[in-house]
């Protein structure tokens, strides 16, 4: 018996995060779907390569262009994000280059809001500029400003939302708007917000792309990337993945899955300590700027909440004395780790100025609003009065 769960309506997102894409109870009625470590897969007989070589969906010839475990993942993720179909990729950037080199060519645009993930960064700034593919760089705070930068090479309008490290928010709806009167597509980083507090495809954006490494996943055990959106796009990323090489292993494909499955009640509960912590952080002495777009006093905090279900799992907070006294805090902390990523069930810090903005001029960190006190933090799982109480202690030491 096979039960389909395709429509968005039918179920609620915690529901969809355990049974979407999961109806086939293939082999031996197994109730998990099975890593299919394989790297190819045999024919029964020549007729049956010709019904692969035609397009039989249930038919797989080598894992690089589609495997059970890696089809799984992106029917689950294409029904949570609102979207036709979904690719399934080694990486975040994995995820974002395809998606991009599928829509975009050398001599054409691309307008790019920014502050952006460091990497996209690169790739944009640099990668991209020598295959002859320009990015123009607009301010989420002035998205407006897009519209100075549209021409009839650009092909690609590409969005991140909130932004790595200090949690601005760009407006969706008026980036697609500009895009749309010129039939621009539009791409939006969901990572730090995951579908469960952000879903850009019904806000009008034509494709979402994950670093799966962080939320979705989880747990801090695995690298993956994500695109969905529309299927006829997203059969040609396919095949720009399939001769660009990106593709996921079986593997992380299944540990992807697995974390899927609980991803509504682990956001829920990042949504929840993160509020508690910024809230704390705000009102501590020691503590001079907090970002988080869950407070009121959040620049942006009107638009957070017209956009997003819930605020997220990622603060960033300024301590009063610099990079000395950050340093104070962060040894001090015991349960937060000094680690960079994000997105998994234990709570992470990190200064941005050693870490994402490590090297970067005075200039440059000015630009980004990035100051030497700063510390990110990926709330975790954990209790939330833990969690406070070791960002108490660790204030203290300052
Ligand atoms: C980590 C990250 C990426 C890159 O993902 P990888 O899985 O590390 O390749 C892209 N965008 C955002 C917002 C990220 O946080």
């Amino acid at each position: 018996m096979k039960k389909k769960y395709k429509s968005k309506d039918a179920y609620a997102f915690p529901t969809l995060v355990v049974c979407a894409g999961e109806e086939d109870r293939f082999p031996y009625g197994a109730v998990t779907k099975p890593i299919f470590q394989t790297s190819t897969f045999a024919f029964e007989n020549t007729a049956e390569l010709i019904k692969f070589q035609k397009g039989d969906p249930d038919k797989y010839l080598y894992t690089r262009y589609g495997n059970p475990t890696l089809k799984t993942v992106e029917e689950k993720m294409a029904i949570l994000e609102g979207g036709e179909a979904g690719l399934v990729v080694s990486s975040g950037m994995a995820a974002v280059s395809t998606i991009a080199l599928t829509l975009v060519s050398s001599g054409e645009e691309i307008i790019s809001t920014e502050p952006i993930y460091g990497g996209t960064y690169h790739l944009f700034k640099h990668a991209f500029s020598n295959l002859n593919i320009k990015v123009h760089f607009v301010n989420p705070e002035e998205i407006d400003k897009a519209k100075d930068w549209v021409s009839p090479k650009t092909k690609l309008f590409f969005c991140e939302t909130p932004t790595n490290p200090n949690l601005k928010v760009a407006d969706i709806v008026k980036f697609v708007g500009i895009a749309k009167k010129k039939k621009i597509p539009v791409v939006v980083d969901n990572t730090f917000a995951t579908p469960y507090n952000q879903k850009p495809l019904a806000l009008g954006a034509d494709f979402v792309v994950h670093s799966a490494t962080k939320y979705l996943g989880g747990h801090s055990d695995l690298v993956a990337g994500v695109i969905v959106g529309k299927k006829k796009i997203i059969d040609q990323a396919r095949e720009t993945m399939k001769v660009f090489g990106g593709c996921i292993d079986p593997l992380g494909a299944f540990l992807l899955l697995r974390g899927l499955k609980t991803l509504a009640i682990r956001v829920e509960r990042h949504n929840h300590n993160a509020e508690k912590i910024a809230s704390f952080l705000s009102k501590h002495k020691k503590v001079k700027r907090v970002f988080y777009p869950g407070l009121p006093n959040h620049s942006q905090h009107a638009l957070a909440k017209r956009q997003m279900q819930g605020f997220g799992g990622m603060i960033c907070f300024e301590v009063r004395g610099g990079l000395k006294s950050a340093t104070k805090v962060m040894d001090s902390l015991k349960l937060f780790i000094n680690a960079t990523s994000l997105g998994g069930v234990e709570s992470l810090a990190s200064i941005p100025v050693l870490t994402s903005h490590y090297g970067f001029g005075q200039q440059e960190l000015e630009k980004a609003d990035v100051t030497p006190g700063m510390i990110r933090l990926s709330c975790g799982i954990e209790d939330a009065d833990d969690l406070v109480e070791d960002l108490r202690r660790a204030l203290d030491k300052v």
